[in-house]
């Protein structure tokens, strides 16, 4: 194999290498904000639930606060029936105590299916929490593995970008100007073999002068198809 051939494919590699922990490295924050949506999402179903629990909580001490206002009412009509005299007077109060008294034992019925309601409740509630907690430790744990994991990755990066250069250094300056435009161009894939005259790059059939020249290993050569550089492979 050429010399130049063999330190492009090394420089080839390490442009691989980059390119894959660079697209690590976009990972990152997409799974860490994938994880923080996920705890967000449960610590305000968490709220829901619990501002639920004190709507209850109100509508319940409202209904106390009515069934009291009733009793009042009730003891006032009860006093004014045994002061009057008129019998139609009383007759009346006897009726809008009976009647007091039904509007009691109907709040009383909606009471109780109140506290029947915030007795329910209470355990969404607690199953919320400990989903919600459960969710924080996960995301605790799984947002400092990233963490760390972005951390390696940052500097594996830094390694292999510092040998890259010192790698580039080394290639003749015409070539190395090819090979950059190429990587860019060809989706990372400037040096390629030649299979039995077939470019892998682009998997077109090369002419024989070209197939004879890569077969030869003396210069450089072009696949004259996708103009990547082509390496005889036996
Ligand atoms: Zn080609």
């Amino acid at each position: 194999m050429l010399p130049e051939i063999e330190q492009l494919l090394i420089l080839q590699d390490r442009d691989r290498k980059i390119r894959l922990l660079r697209q690590e490295q976009k990972t990152a924050p997409l799974e860490r904000k994938a994880l923080e949506d996920k705890l967000t999402s449960a610590q305000t179903q968490l709220e829901s639930v619990r501002l639920k629990a004190k709507e209850i909580e109100v509508e319940r001490k409202k209904l106390e606060n009515e069934a009291q206002t009733v009793r009042d009412r009730i003891a006032k009509y009860q006093a004014q029936k045994f002061q009057t005299r008129k019998n139609d007077e009383f007759a009346a109060l006897s009726h809008e105590i009976e009647r007091g008294e039904k509007d009691i034992q109907s709040i009383e019925d909606r009471e109780l299916d109140l506290m029947e309601a915030a007795e329910k409740q209470k355990a969404v509630i607690s199953e919320s929490e400990k989903q919600t907690s459960a969710i924080k430790a996960q995301f605790d744990r799984q947002t400092a593995d990233i963490d760390e994991k972005a951390k390696a990755i940052t500097a594996q990066l830094g390694e292999i970008e510092a040998d890259r250069v010192k790698l580039a250094e080394a290639v003749e300056e015409d070539l190395r100007d090819t090979y950059d435009r190429l990587i860019r161009s060809k989706n990372g894939e400037a040096v390629v073999g030649l299979q039995h005259d077939v470019c892998s790059g682009c998997h077109m059939k090369v002419t024989p002068t070209t197939s004879s020249k890569c077969r030869s290993r003396k210069e450089i050569v072009h696949c004259e198809n996708c103009a990547r550089i082509l390496y005889w492979e036996d």
